[in-house]
């Protein structure tokens, strides 16, 4: 581990580049257009997203895709060129900014088209026209898209360069997502038919590049797909997909107790004979759910360790009883492969009751971030 002698606190996340790559190129061969917005929202699932979208983009990602104007402007910094979409809310005060960024916008509420009249500048701006065709977050009725058409129509300097909508079943229910392709291809259709078609139609995340070739359109929009990290548990991916996160920590002490001892806050856990009890400097605080408290478990020399007692903020216990030559120092893996096992982040988060997506882009930033290049 290169960079581990700078690692005061032995915990990190090690991303692999190359299997990014791959899953990139995977993704990307499945459409005939070649073309991927790659989602790096939340600073790319928490991943680092300038450092992910520079390797997407050496490998000629079409466009990237954030929340906010911040994450846009994050990327620019970080020196990425292609567009940029922003899916979330933007400013009026930061349409300019938008604009010499060369960064798209979202136009998902009618409303919002007033606004764009403070728009002043020659520099072109593009938007993507979000629609609602189910979701009910963002985007505008179907019904009220001709109209916004010919309203953006009398703007000199402001394009719409997408439309895009978003589906919010594609990984549990084929009826209500056939429901919404249908919706929009309804629309898509009335465009077409007046020549108003935009040159971007997108709608696939992850979940519907799985599920629903019929909906990849001109563009697809994967986020966790990028890292081998299936939508949902019961979702298998693809052979050509694989795994490009894991997280560790090592060993700081090893304590051997008799039966009768409690661990941690609370004594939720009494030993119930002798047993041999590590500890790592892993807690709450970085992103390890607390309610994995005496259920969760790691890996250790290639074994399966259960977590005992409470998961405290910095760090956590496990039992070690009958591991062989157990020392501070020995690796720990949290999600993530060991020896001939592994522990996989769909299983880690669905143990913790919630979802990868949420696991990963809760892990702290205090803890390192390493990039492997094979
Ligand atoms: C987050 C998001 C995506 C990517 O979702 P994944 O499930 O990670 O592929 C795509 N489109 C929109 C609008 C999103 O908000």
């Amino acid at each position: 581990m290169v960079d581990e002698i700078e690692m005061n606190r032995p915990t990190w996340v090690e991303i692999n580049l190359e299997s990014i790559k791959n899953n990139f190129e995977a993704i990307k061969n499945l459409t005939p257009t070649g073309r991927v917005i790659c989602v790096v929202k939340a600073d790319a699932y928490g991943l680092g997203a300038k450092e992910i979208a520079r390797e997407l983009e050496k490998h000629s990602a079409f466009a990237f895709a954030v929340a906010s104007m911040e994450e846009a402007l994050e990327l620019r910094e970080g020196g990425i060129k292609n567009p940029i979409l922003v899916l979330g809310y933007v400013d009026t005060r930061n349409l300019e900014v938008a604009a010499v960024n060369d960064i798209r916008i979202t136009l998902f509420d009618k409303d919002f088209i007033k606004r764009l009249k403070e728009y002043k500048l020659d520099t072109p701006l593009y938007i993507h026209l979000k629609v609602d065709t189910g979701m009910h977050r963002l985007g505008v009725d179907p019904n009220e898209v001709m109209s916004i058409f010919e309203e953006l129509s009398s703007f000199r300097n402001v394009f719409i360069e997408g439309i895009y909508t978003h589906f919010s079943s594609a990984d549990s229910s084929k009826e209500y997502t056939e429901f919404q392709i249908k919706k929009f291809n309804t629309l898509l259709n009335g465009l077409q038919n007046r020549k108003l078609k935009p040159p971007l139609v997108h709608a696939a995340n992850s979940a519907t590049i799985l599920n629903f070739r019929e909906a990849y359109y001109d563009a697809l929009r994967p986020g966790i797909l990028l890292y081998g990290v299936s939508p949902n548990i019961n979702l298998a991916l693809p052979n050509d997909f694989s795994k490009a996160v894991s997280l560790k920590t090592r060993i700081i002490k090893v304590s051997h107790y008799k039966k009768g001892e409690a661990i941690s806050y609370g004594r939720t856990y009494i030993t119930d004979g002798d047993k041999t009890i590590a500890t790592v400097p892993i807690g709450y605080a970085d992103g390890v759910p607390r309610n994995l408290s005496n259920t969760g478990y790691v890996l250790v020399k290639g074994q399966f360790a259960r977590i005992v007692g409470t998961i405290t903020m910095d760090m956590l216990m496990i039992d070690v009883t009958g591991f062989p030559y157990i020392h501070p120092g020995n690796e720990v893996v949290i999600f993530g492969s060991q020896g001939d096992k592994a522990i996989t982040l769909e299983e880690f988060s669905q143990r913790a009751l919630t979802i990868p997506y949420e696991i990963l882009t809760r892990l702290n930033k205090r803890i390192k971030r390493v990039y492997l290049k094979k």
